[in-house]
């Protein structure tokens, strides 16, 4: 008899050419998964998906979620479309809002008709910028509702509200996920998040641009244990919304140094303004996914970052 799990199962991936849906979609294809992956190419790019573009389990839709999507025979759904770098989630705030709510209403309508569990990317912007540290999944956060981060923050939070309103009403099977900072390959050039940037800064000795003093805190994770992290979830029966992150806290000024020492740059500093709202302090307490979902993080950053390092001086040539 053909267990339940593995069983082949059509997915579909919403943002699955971007930086973490192109690492999914290759594990799901790795698992003899069919994968759909839906994207509209706004942060996310072709060369993600190179590899995958002719495997026969693979199907790539030029879609934005605002548009309804109907498709029969789905039996799981995980939804990442939208973008993730505050330059590019700012770049046109009211279109992030629709992904983030009129987006997510259609991937729901399609979970309902077609009666498949759907998974969402939350984050750990939820928690803004947080006054408790670190931040467990039942701290409701401290957002600000009308800065220049809000269309992200607001919008991810409306999503978590609409999925469980799904689940309440409905009886969808979902699952929320909290993600934290995480980087590795496949991030683009022009990402325009910390570790890109100092990467490629160092890289080619430019200057390394550290928003305010630099005293600011986020934990790093590594785009294989956050993989891990969205299957151990979608397998599961914990409905969330759990922490997915690396607790290992650092500054961003200790992470300009260990860029510089990897990359044996000679990269000066520079010092230019903080953003307003950039949170001070940012680390997950990831005990429900220790204890739920048996899940923690394997890499360490300086394993991480190297990796990450390489695939930057590849695709810099
Ligand atoms: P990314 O920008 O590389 O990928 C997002 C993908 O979504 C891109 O391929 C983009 O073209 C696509 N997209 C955006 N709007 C869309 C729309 N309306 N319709 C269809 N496709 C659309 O970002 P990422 O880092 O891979 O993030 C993926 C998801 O994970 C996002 O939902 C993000 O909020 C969440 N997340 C990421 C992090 C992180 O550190 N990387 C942290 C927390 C949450
Ligand atoms: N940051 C920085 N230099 C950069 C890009 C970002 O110092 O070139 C800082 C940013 O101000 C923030 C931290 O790095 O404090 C993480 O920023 P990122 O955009 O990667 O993610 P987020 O702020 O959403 O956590």
């Amino acid at each position: 008899m053909v267990l339940e799990e593995n069983k082949q199962k059509n997915i579909l991936v919403t943002g699955g050419a971007g930086f973490i849906g192109s690492h999914l979609c290759k594990a799901l294809i790795d698992e003899g998964h069919y994968v759909i992956c839906l994207d509209n190419l706004f942060t996310g790019v072709k060369d993600n998906i190179s590899d995958l573009i002719n495997h026969p389990n693979f199907e790539f839709v030029d879609h934005d979620i605002i548009e309804p999507y109907f498709r029969d025979n789905i039996d799981e759904i995980y939804n990442l479309a939208c973008p993730a770098s505050p330059v590019h989630y700012q770049y046109n705030p009211i279109k992030t809002i629709k992904t983030c709510t009129i987006g997510v209403i259609n991937m729901l309508g399609l979970a309902k008709k077609n009666n498949a569990k759907i998974l969402q990317a939350s984050t750990s912007e939820v928690y803004g910028d947080p006054k408790i540290h670190p931040q467990r999944e039942d701290y409701y956060g401290n957002v600000n509702t009308i800065g220049f981060r809000s269309c992200y923050d607001e919008g991810k939070r409306c999503a978590e509200t609409l999925f469980m309103d799904y689940k309440r009403e409905h009886n969808l099977n979902i699952k929320i996920v909290r993600i934290f900072n995480t980087y590795g390959p496949n991030m683009t050039r022009n990402d325009g998040r910390v570790v890109s940037n100092f990467i490629l800064q160092a890289i080619k000795n430019d200057n390394i641009t550290i928003y305010g003093d630099g005293s600011q805190t986020r934990s790093f994770q590594f785009i294989d244990d956050l993989v891990k992290g969205l299957l151990r979830m979608m397998n599961s029966d914990l409905v969330g919304p759990v922490n997915l992150g690396n607790p290992c806290e650092i500054s961003m000024n200790e992470l300009a140094s260990k860029v510089l020492k990897l990359t044996q740059s000679k990269s000066s500093l520079v010092f230019t303004d903080l953003p307003e709202d950039d949170p001070k302090r940012r680390k997950p307490d990831i005990s429900m996914a220790i204890k739920k979902l048996n899940w923690s993080p394997e890499y360490n950053l300086d394993e991480g970052l190297k990796d990450t390092i390489k695939y930057f001086k590849k695709i810099n040539k």
